[in-house]
């Protein structure tokens, strides 16, 4: 695994609005929004900017705090969960698909409370061999933009903003074109 990427939040809003804008043109109409906290409550929030519907939100850890993949679990589940999604399209949204161990999980999860739909929306796929597998009920699939496998700074994990935009700033060019 290579450098870092650092995102400021423009970028990554800018990958937002391209995202939301290709859920719409694809005419996928969701019901419902479902965050995996909680690295996908931020980007979830900002495509809410574009596509306006309520957010439930799931907790679940896949990286203990060495960054070391563990097996994904649960920490916090949805409420009632069955009456909320049974008959919804769900747009499942996370910020990035890395082995995809968390995606699958959390799609099997939800799959079995009968959902009418679940998309999959995350701000950026990491081009590698995966471990997990998207499901074949799930048929659309949505990424912000391809990147080559390299761990990717985020702005709200930042403790000095102003250092981490000037690193963002240097790495922009480094970028994948936006899918
Ligand atoms: P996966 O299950 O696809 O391996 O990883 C899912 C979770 O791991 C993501 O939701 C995210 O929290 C964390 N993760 C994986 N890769 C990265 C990365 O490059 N940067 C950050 N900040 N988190 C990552």
């Amino acid at each position: 695994m290579g450098d870092k990427l650092y995102l400021s939040y423009r970028q990554i809003h800018r990958t937002v609005r391209s995202l939301a804008a290709r859920i719409k043109a694809d005419g996928f109409e969701p019901d419902v929004i479902v965050a995996i906290g909680t690295g996908g409550f931020i980007p979830a929030r900002m495509i809410k900017t574009y596509i306006d519907l309520p957010i439930l939100t799931v907790g679940i850890r896949a990286y203990d705090s060495n960054n070391q993949l563990e097996r994904p679990r649960k920490i916090q589940w949805i409420d009632e969960v069955e009456k909320k999604l049974t008959g919804k399209k769900i747009l499942l949204v996370d910020e990035v698909d890395d082995t995809r161990t968390t995606l699958e999980y959390c799609l099997t999860e939800l799959n079995s409370h009968s959902p009418a739909e679940t998309a999959v929306a995350v701000l950026h796929h990491k081009q590698k061999p995966k471990l997990g597998v998207i499901p074949n009920f799930v048929e659309r699939y949505y990424a912000g933009v391809d990147i080559e496998d390299v761990w990717i700074a985020y702005p709200w994990d930042a403790e000095d903003i102003d250092e981490h935009c000037d690193r963002a700033e240097l790495s922009e060019s480094a970028v994948g074109s936006e899918a």
